[in-house]
């Protein structure tokens, strides 16, 4: 995924409300009994012995969601999240993907209504193109959603580190470049994502106390701190680390400019 879409997604500003009101009902099939459900936090509640643990899997993404910033709603001692995005796509994807944990996603927000409010909030003229459906989907209640914040990750998953580096890497400087993250826009600090990356191994650009790191041809430095850069060679390993190729996290080389 390159920086023009991403570009793309942070055009218009997040809503970032209150979603309770707008609590959507969904069908959700037990994963114990196979009954199906329109509240299945309500089934859990009932029948506390048919909420299964979360899989390894389900927990690797939720660590990407908490990093990337999802709300953490307290309801009934049980923890829920909600999870926003402006690319439908992405977030079938991510629900369709946590299974039983989530439930369908819904538009929250028009495009519409998204340029009314950005023009409202920022006093200027917002265009309906510029902006997309804000999309949205919850989880039902369960103990382990139980987050804090992004701190709560305490360790990488290898299924969030490949996740992350799918949705934020970005390779510059060639061949000899190295590996950005930029954070900059998740809840995740640069600091928080560099100490994780350490607990795996993964040794980060340092700053030379001026607010610039390290700059060589194998490490291209970046002025802000949620700006994470992985060094080439370190780079090169990581990304094989999570299955993941340099065409991945970069755009093809052409001559044609
Ligand atoms: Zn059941």
């Amino acid at each position: 995924m390159g920086l023009r879409k991403r570009s793309n997604r942070r055009r218009c500003a997040f809503y970032a409300g209150d979603l309770s009101d707008a609590y959507v009902t969904m069908t959700t099939t037990c994963p114990t009994c196979s009954d199906e459900y329109d509240k299945l936090g309500n089934h859990f509640q009932w029948r506390p012995d048919h909420r299964p643990e979360l899989s390894d899997r389900q927990h690797g993404i939720i660590d990407y969601l908490i990093l990337r910033g999802a709300t953490v709603r307290d309801e009934n001692a049980k923890s829920r999240l909600e999870v926003y995005s402006t690319s439908e796509a992405w977030i079938t994807d991510v629900s369709d993907t946590l299974g039983w944990v989530a439930g369908d996603p819904w538009v929250q927000q028009s495009a519409s209504d998204v340029a009314d409010r950005s023009s409202r909030r920022y006093n200027v003229d917002v265009a309906v193109d510029d902006c997309s459906d804000l999309w949205a989907f919850t989880t039902v209640p369960h103990p382990s959603l139980d987050y804090g914040g992004p701190t709560d990750v305490e360790e990488l998953r290898p299924l969030t580190l490949r996740l992350l580096v799918s949705t934020v890497g970005e390779w510059v400087g060639l061949l000899f470049g190295s590996l950005h993250l930029d954070v900059r826009g998740w809840d995740v600090s640069g600091d928080h994502l560099r100490g994780l990356l350490s607990k795996r191994g993964v040794p980060t650009a340092e700053h030379n106390g001026d607010g610039y790191a390290e700059d060589s041809p194998t490490c291209r430095y970046h002025y802000d701190d949620d700006v994470v850069v992985v060094p080439h060679y370190d780079a090169l390993e990581l990304l094989d680390s999570v299955g993941l190729s340099l065409s991945d996290v970069a755009e093809p080389i052409t001559f044609q400019n």
